[in-house]
């Protein structure tokens, strides 16, 4: 079995899957968007929360769970659905073992949370219910970290991505990656089927820079290194960055070699957004708006056959941004004649958007054509196993 990377048609917003190729198929989840019409069974919303949890896997007391979740940052479109949708607080209070499988709420066996960028975006705007939830769940976990001495169970654990300022997280070492740290795995496992490279969070070099990185949608950004298969001794590269702006990719394009920018799927940042690209408007200055050289050279290298997916509504050509056309425009010229563009609101059509569904190969990733959920259920059942 490969390991696969599956995008949902949540319009502008990100929900993306990473499931790798270990026995246990250990799955990572970054970011949620589940709006109520997509809950609603008489409403044309794709019903993204059933093509989730028909991807996931049930513990031995046939509770549906994800081995790790990833907020990129505590926007409304990367968290929505979270309290519904997510079981937050100890796993000894579950409450849904009596309801029907489908409306069990899923729970996280380890929280990927970045305080910084919980914090820039707090300095920045309010958040909204499910950020505050997510927040107080990562509160919660870090405290019944430090009670356990780092000794906690599933439902308990916990990533810190990114050092906070001022040595606010420097007495969470054991659960601590600092940005431009390499790890292994997911919770724990498959140590030898992941590798995660952290591009962001970036610290601040100046008071005047951390005002600029908190208005610059300051998101976690990591470069995957996934293992094809569990047989295989190549890894396919997916890069994914939330919704970060062109001042940031500036700065990543000055902090990393190439060779650590390169890839074979990339999530265009912020919904395939012209800001991410540009400090000029768009909407102001069209065609005359400049492209900025570095934050495209950040989000420029390609490997041959590469593909780049905007998770956003269709992609007009009009003023609008994001998802703007534009922005696409040069995410094709960066593919060139190789590469694949796709759009997770056009797939397979703008009327009923599907999930988008890619699996990792020797020569990077390829689109699964006509995947379905009842597909995905009779061709990979996973393992009913803990
Ligand atoms: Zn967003």
């Amino acid at each position: 079995m490969a390991a696969k990377v599956t995008f949902f048609p949540v319009d502008n917003g990100d929900m993306t899957l990473i499931q790798l190729a270990d026995a246990d198929k250990t799955c990572l989840l970054i970011d949620c968007k589940i709006r109520s019409a997509a809950d609603n069974p008489e409403d044309g919303t794709p019903d993204v929360a059933k093509e989730l949890r028909n991807r996931i896997k049930t513990d031995i007391n046939n509770r549906p769970y994800v081995d790790a979740m990833l907020l990129s940052h505590p926007d409304e479109d990367h968290c929505l659905g979270l309290k519904t949708h997510f079981w937050l607080g100890p796993i000894a209070e579950y409450a849904d073992d009596a309801k029907p499988q489908l409306e069990k709420r899923i729970i996280i066996r380890q929280l990927w949370s970045s305080p910084m960028v919980f914090r820039r975006a707090s300095n920045d705007h309010l958040l909204c219910p499910d950020a505050k939830a997510f927040n107080k769940e990562a509160k919660r976990r870090v405290a019944e970290n430090l009670k356990q001495n780092f000794s906690v169970g599933d439902g308990d654990k916990i990533l810190i991505i990114g050092e906070d300022e001022n040595g606010k997280t420097d007495n969470l070492g054991p659960v601590l990656i600092k940005s431009g740290e390499r790890f292994s795995g997911i919770n724990g496992q498959a140590a030898d089927h992941l590798v995660s490279h952290i591009l962001a969070p970036i610290s601040k070099q100046s008071d005047v820079e951390e005002e600029i990185l908190s208005k610059n949608g300051s998101s976690v950004i990591i470069s995957y290194d996934i293992k094809n298969s569990a047989y295989s001794s190549t890894v396919s590269r997916f890069l994914s960055g939330g919704d970060a702006g062109v001042d940031i990719w500036e700065r990543i394009s000055g902090e990393f070699e190439s060779s650590d920018l390169e890839y074979d799927l990339l999530q265009a940042p912020h919904h395939c957004s012209w800001r991410s690209l540009s400090h000029d408007s768009w909407s102001d200055n069209g065609e005359s708006a400049q492209i900025s050289q570095s934050a495209r050279s950040a989000l420029g290298h390609a490997r041959n056959g590469a593909i780049i997916v905007s998770s956003s509504k269709p992609i007009v050509d009009d003023k609008d941004d994001p998802p703007c056309i534009r922005a696409k425009r040069e995410y094709r010229s960066i593919l060139g004649n190789s590469g694949i563009f796709k759009c997770t609101g056009e797939e397979p059509n703008t009327s009923k958007p599907a999930p988008l569904q890619f699996e990792a190969t020797a020569s990077g990733f390829k689109l699964a054509v006509g995947i379905s959920a009842a597909a995905v259920l009779t061709s990979s059942s996973p393992p009913r196993a803990g």
